[in-house]
């Protein structure tokens, strides 16, 4: 479909037409978007890139092909097909809305925008590309590449995330009043693959002619960031404890909170106090000989930085603890983050098993 006048949306989606990205979740020749795949990898695609996301899209839709059928599922099955994706809430959460779907929607997703944001794991980004892609609703989604796009486009130069509003402002301004869909998946393609971060291809851009960031000579400066301040550091002692079978003692997380419902080994509180000062009650267990693990493991959250010191221990028949024994070869079919893993690896490697 060839747009007539030149305006931004125009540009943008004549160059689309010629130039989208073809990806296993989108519709292709005229087909209806499925509404689940597009939903499955929106919420993949929240903080993870496309490439990342595309083996895990394709394992997902073969073990779960509809959403009744993931609604069904186990938490912990789908906590484990999620394993390395991270954010481990977003799993949580794509299976309470999956049942939710299934149990008060028919196993049909709403199109409307409000309902959508109703619905665990969908934020305002998600409703709006389901609303706009799956439905031809007129929704805009802003996530980073649309933002980039318009603060170049429009030259804007105050700092994010001040300046957030007026650049959702501009993006649904920008939206033409037809082809919201491929208009939506447009501009982030033309933000993924054109007007990138670092090295903007301006002399490939469709809007090159009308890019007043362009014009003024640095839009690889834009949008600017307030700087961020620096990550504090949490503190916490880990248990790598074993039985006379060779077994680990692993236990679940609560399941609300940051890693909710995933697998772990016993640690302390995880405190902003330095290693020497924490409280150790899961030393009361019984265990005496607790010998610390050269070198701690170090974690990276979104909100704060965590160092842990492992220790390892072997218990007796007067150890009382309440969780699980692992077998060593089973610890692979366990839902255990990326921190758990690095634990578990630092572990083993130190004591050669
Ligand atoms: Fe981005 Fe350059 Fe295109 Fe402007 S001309 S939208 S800066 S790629």
């Amino acid at each position: 479909m060839v747009a007539t006048s030149i305006s931004p949306a125009n540009l943008i989606l004549d160059w689309f037409d010629l130039n989208q990205r073809s990806f296993p979740w989108r519709a292709t020749g005229g087909e209806d978007p499925n509404s689940y795949w597009v939903w499955l990898s929106e919420i993949m695609l929240q903080q993870t890139n496309t490439t990342t996301v595309q083996p895990y899209f394709l394992d997902f839709i073969k073990r779960w092909p509809t959403v009744n059928d993931l609604a069904s599922a186990k938490l912990d099955q789908v906590l484990h097909a999620w394993q390395g994706l991270g954010y481990y809430a977003r799993a949580r959460n794509l299976h309470k809305c999956a049942k939710i779907i299934v149990e008060e929607f028919n196993g049909e997703f709403p199109y409307d925008e409000k309902k959508l944001l109703s619905l665990p794991g969908i934020g305002p980004y998600t409703a709006a590309a389901i609303s706009a892609i799956v439905f031809e609703f007129n929704a805009t989604p802003v996530d980073g590449n649309v933002e980039r796009v318009m603060a170049r486009l429009n030259n804007v130069t105050k700092p994010l995330p001040m300046v957030k509003r007026e650049l959702i402002a501009l993006a649904k301004n920008y939206t033409p009043q037809k082809r919201f869909g491929d208009y939506a998946q447009a501009v982030m393609d033309l933000g993924a693959t054109v007007c990138v971060p670092k090295k903007p291809k301006c002399s490939i851009c469709p809007c090159k002619s009308i890019c007043i960031g362009f014009k003024a000579g640095n839009p690889e400066k834009l949008p600017q960031r307030s700087p961020k301040k620096a990550l504090p550091t949490r503190y916490a002692k880990i248990y790598f404890m074993r039985n006379n079978q060779n077994q680990v003692f692993i236990r679940r997380r609560e399941e609300k909170g940051l890693l909710g419902g995933m697998m772990e080994l016993p640690s302390t509180e995880w405190s902003v106090q330095h290693f020497d000062n924490l409280e150790e009650s899961f030393l009361s267990i019984g265990i005496v000989n607790w010998k610390q693990i050269p070198n701690s493991v170090k974690h990276t959250f979104t909100h704060f930085h965590l160092e842990m010191q492992v220790y390892e221990g072997v218990a007796d028949e007067n150890t009382d603890v309440s969780g699980i024994w692992c077998d060593l070869d089973d610890l692979d079919k366990q839902a255990f983050p990326s921190l758990m893993k690095k634990v578990l690896k630092h572990s083993m490697s130190y004591l050669k098993i």
